[in-house]
C-alpha cells in the first residue's frame, strides 16, 4: 500500500456526499492494477455491496488518475459485466470505444498503444453512464479528483481483460466476504 497516495484519497473522500459506516471506511483501499505507479494508474474504491447478483461499489480518483483501460467480456454462459458511472463529487471521465473528439487527452505517459477507447464521456455530478457490457473503457478524473458510485452485476472479476501486458488486474475475490 503507498500510504502517501492513500492518504490523499482518503481525504478527497471526506468530501464524498453519500454517506459511508465507519465498517465501509474500513474497507477502503487502493490498488495499482499491478503497474507500479498507483497515482497516475490506479484508483481507491469500496465494494459497499456485493451479492451474488448485484455489486456497488464507490471509486475514488485523484487529479488525473487514471483507472486502465479494461474490458468485461461474456463467459461461461454469464453474459459480462454491464457498469454504470454516476458522478458523485469533482470531474468523473469516462473513455469508451471511438474516436477522440479532442486533442487533450492524458494518456498516461508511454502508454497510447493500451488506451485505445477514446470517446470522452465526462461526467459531473449527477451525471450517469452505462458502459456496455463487453466495450473496451478506462477512467479518469479531472484537475480535483474525483468520485463516483458504480453500480453492475456480478461477475467473476478473474475474465476482465486489462491490456498493458503488466496489468495483473484488480483482485476481487469471487466469494462474498
Ligand atoms: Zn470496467
Amino acid at each position: 500500500m503507498n500510504d502517501k497516495v492513500f492518504q490523499k484519497a482518503r481525504r478527497l473522500l471526506d468530501r464524498c456526499p453519500l454517506p459511508l459506516s465507519p465498517a465501509e471506511l474500513e474497507r477502503f483501499k487502493t490498488d495499482d492494477f499491478g503497474l507500479g505507479q498507483l497515482e497516475v494508474e490506479g484508483f481507491a474504491f469500496i465494494d459497499l455491496l456485493r451479492t451474488d447478483l448485484v455489486r456497488t461499489t464507490v471509486i475514488v480518483l485523484l487529479p488525473h488518475q487514471t483507472l486502465p483501460e479494461h474490458k468485461h467480456p461474456p463467459y461461461d454462459g454469464s453474459p459480462g459485466k454491464e457498469e454504470t458511472v454516476r458522478c458523485l463529487w469533482g470531474t468523473f471521465k469516462v473513455y469508451v470505444e471511438g474516436e477522440a473528439e479532442s486533442k487533450d487527452l492524458l494518456i498516461p505517459p508511454g502508454k497510447d498503444a493500451y488506451y485505445t477507447a477514446r470517446k470522452e464521456h465526462s461526467l459531473s455530478p449527477g451525471d450517469q453512464f452505462t458502459v456496455p457490457i463487453d466495450i473496451r473503457h478506462w477512467f479518469q478524473a479531472g484537475p480535483e479528483g474525483a468520485i463516483a458510485f458504480i453500480a453492475q452485476n456480478r461477475v467473476n472479476e478473474d475474465h476482465n481483460i486489462f491490456y498493458d501486458p503488466e496489468s495483473t488486474g484488480c483482485k476481487i475475490p469471487n466469494v462474498n466476504t
